[in-house]
């Protein structure tokens, strides 16, 4: 199963994809994940992506389509995997496409998160609170400030992705406001539905 969690930051995808990892099997690729640990190695990549990410605005296609490109070849993501944060423009859902066509493989299903934004800025308040606590270090781009900017990359740019897969009849809308338990519940009804369909 491949499936694409798209949605504005702080919608709830990443909980959602450790739920899906859990209950299929198949690994979450978030490209925000690849990202912060490629700057915590000072890779390359991440030497280049760094400063990017700090003033919340999208890293280059050509980078983030390059680190896709070699993760989906990894065993793990043989029978399937989720992408969350991927495709966030539409060159990243077009290069998307042709990565997979060239391995014979699709996408299932698009998983839209649809969301209250206004209500958005406490989820991530609290997600940096609930890190603190934790004692682990929390993303220096979860701060409101840098918050605002993200979500303004994210209608600017990822917002003409969701048309992309409609076009293509993969996209389902997701209540991304209701109980983390209710979510997943409707993922599980609608990846039940679309899965070898
Ligand atoms: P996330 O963890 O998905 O919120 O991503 C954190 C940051 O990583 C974003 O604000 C971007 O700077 C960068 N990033 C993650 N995924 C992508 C992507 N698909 N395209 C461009 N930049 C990305």
């Amino acid at each position: 199963m491949r499936v694409i969690l798209l949605g504005p930051p702080g919608a709830g995808k990443g909980t959602q994809a450790q739920r899906l990892v859990e209950h299929h099997g198949i690994p979450q690729l978030s490209t925000g994940d690849m990202l912060r640990e490629a700057v915590a190695n000072r890779t390359e990549i991440g030497l280049k992506a760094q400063a990017v990410m700090d003033a919340g605005q999208l890293v280059s296609d050509e980078i983030v389509i390059g680190i896709v490109a070699d993760r989906i070849d990894r065993d793990d993501a043989r029978k399937g995997f989720i992408l969350d944060g991927f495709p966030r423009t539409v060159a990243q859902a077009a290069a998307l496409d042709t990565m997979l066509a060239e391995r014979s493989l699709r996408i299932d299903a698009v998983l839209e998160f649809q969301v209250d934004e206004g209500r958005l800025v406490e989820r991530i308040e609290k997600r940096a609170r609930e890190t603190a606590e934790a004692g682990l270090p929390v993303r220096k781009d979860d701060t409101p400030e840098v918050f605002k900017r993200r979500l303004g990359e994210f209608r600017q740019l990822t917002a003409a992705v969701s048309p992309f897969y409609r076009a293509k009849g993969l996209l389902r809308e997701i209540d991304g406001m209701a109980s983390v338990e209710a979510v997943t519940a409707q993922i599980e009804s609608v990846l039940g539905e679309r899965v070898g369909a």
